[in-house]
């Protein structure tokens, strides 16, 4: 078998609890990548499974030393980290991110390459026909429209889908921030220069479940919005300003009529209704603040943003070293 130092795509795909589909992942992951003729490597990050995953993710390994490399991480760190831990190891030009529950079939991932070979340094997807819960498609909608009114300059029909393909040097850049809170397919688009987005097929979850819940979606969200944008501060700022401005007008308007008519006494509810409106959008405006005071927070503890245990595979000696020419020509 030859031994590729620099395989021209690297796929890397985290894993959470996907005892029942890793096979499968591998049956066709392996076949549509041969189909396409072009050296591969594969790195599967194991994050904190707590099912079989480990020891199937250590059987694939071995079955294909050379192409498959696993990441096992120390515990838990999310998806957007495993993906991060793989992008510090690849090899390979072409960089392709999935799910390792198939929902992305990797048939389409010759779809990608291509449009990485007609020159675009991003390739975003959306899914045709997505399968998923009601309510899954109505927390996407809603998140796509608030997300494309913050932030325009993140242009993503659908950001929920992990099949995504990057050119080595934005995957170097995304691995060098050392964020421990980001969202990949964004955090992708402020570096592109040329992005595209292509339509792929979506399959229901055939088996294992979804590792998110409704909180951490929303969660997800705030994750999304306040490590992009600063948007949410800004609007706060205008409503400031504005309320300042009304409650100028009305104490203007009370001192005249206090002058003309005489004091008022009446009203008082109305004030209570008043004070607990304003009330409300300072507590909302503290909360956001919060957010930010906590992504700070989370940087600046420097703490590692995920921990590896260990990692499977072919250690760089024992591979052959291309010269960078045959590299190129990969
Ligand atoms: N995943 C992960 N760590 C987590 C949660 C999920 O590595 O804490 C992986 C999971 O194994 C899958 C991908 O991330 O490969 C997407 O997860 P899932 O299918 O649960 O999310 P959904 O498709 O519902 O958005
Ligand atoms: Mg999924």
């Amino acid at each position: 078998m030859i031994i590729v130092q620099h395989p021209y795509i690297s796929v890397v795909v985290p894993v959470h609890n996907e005892q029942e589909v890793l096979e499968e992942l591998y049956t066709r992951l392996t076949s549509s990548l041969d189909q396409l003729g072009k050296t591969y490597e594969i790195i599967l990050t194991n994050d904190g499974s707590t099912d079989r995953s480990a020891i199937i993710l250590q059987q694939l390994h071995a079955r294909r030393p050379n192409q498959i490399r696993v990441i096992e991480f120390n515990g838990n760190f999310g998806q957007h980290m495993a993906i991060m831990a793989g992008f510090e190891r690849v090899r390979g030009e072409i960089i392709i991110t999935m799910d390792a529950d198939l929902q992305n079939p990797p048939e389409e991932i010759g779809k990608l390459v291509a449009a990485m070979e007609a020159g675009h340094d991003v390739v975003n997807t959306y899914r045709q026909e997505r399968q998923d819960s009601w309510w899954r498609l109505a927390v996407s909608k809603w998140h796509n429209n608030i997300r494309a009114w913050m932030m325009p300059k993140l242009k993503m029909r659908d950001e929920g889908c992990m099949l995504r393909a990057y050119r080595r040097h934005i995957v170097d850049l995304m691995a060098s921030t050392g964020e421990s809170t980001t969202f990949i397919p964004a955090l992708a688009l402020t570096y592109a220069s040329n992005p595209t987005e292509v339509g792929v097929q979506h399959a229901e979850r055939t088996a294992g479940t979804s590792s998110y819940n409704f909180y951490q979606l929303i969660r997800y969200n705030f994750d999304l919005v306040t490590g992009f944008s600063v948007f949410p501060l800004q609007v706060f700022t205008m409503i400031g300003v504005l309320v300042s401005l009304c409650s100028f007008a009305f104490v203007i308007f009370l001192f005249l009529r206090r002058l003309i008519i005489g004091p008022e006494v009446q009203g008082v509810f109305t004030l209570f209704a008043i004070m607990f409106f304003l009330i409300g959008i300072v507590l909302f405006g503290l909360g956001i603040v919060g957010e930010y005071v906590g992504r700070i927070y989370q940087e600046v503890r420097k703490r590692p943003r995920f921990v590896v245990r260990h990692v499977l595979e072919e250690k760089d000696d024992n591979l052959q070293e291309f010269p960078l020419k045959t590299r190129e020509l990969l």
